[in-house]
């Protein structure tokens, strides 16, 4: 393990998991494996880019390698899940969803929702940059989050 690597009591998604942290919208969706919810505001800023969505096993993991058989089912529907509710609720032409995990070394999958009208030099990484995408503050991003509970319960 190197030096890089927290421990779960100073991880920021344990953290979270365990109610330490809070984030604007709340858990979207939460089981005994997985956690979902909304991208918080970036530091320094006031509103966020919406439709930003964080898949997190409650495990504190590292690697896709490292998910049980049962983990990874439920991931991979809830993603599937998630990006349909994106598409019907928030209207999305595009969902993107990849993970990185260079920050915060605990699995999390990203689902990002891109818009009709954005233009192609913010398409992929850039996205959340497109000035005229959907941004809101903690309220905004409370409101999509109860559309999208309400989409995945249909
Ligand atoms: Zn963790």
């Amino acid at each position: 393990m190197s030096a890089f690597e927290e421990q779960p009591t100073d991880c920021f998604i344990c953290r979270k998991h365990r109610g330490e942290i809070s984030i604007p919208g709340g858990a979207i969706h939460e089981d005994d494996l997985l956690y979902v919810g909304h991208a918080h505001i970036p530091e320094g800023q006031t509103t966020a880019y919406l439709g930003w969505l964080v898949v997190e096993t409650k495990r504190h993991i590292q690697e896709l390698a490292d998910l049980t058989d049962a983990e990874a089912q439920a991931l991979g529907l809830l993603v599937v899940r998630l990006s349909r509710a994106l598409m019907v609720s928030e209207k999305a032409e595009h969902i993107y969803t990849f993970l990185f995990g260079d920050g915060v070394r605990h699995v999390h999958i990203h689902v990002i929702a891109r818009y009709p009208g954005a233009p192609r030099e913010y398409w992929g990484t850039r996205v959340d940059e497109w000035p005229d995408a959907p941004h809101g503050g903690p309220r905004e991003i409370a409101e999509l989050c109860a559309r999208i509970r309400a989409s995945l319960a249909v």
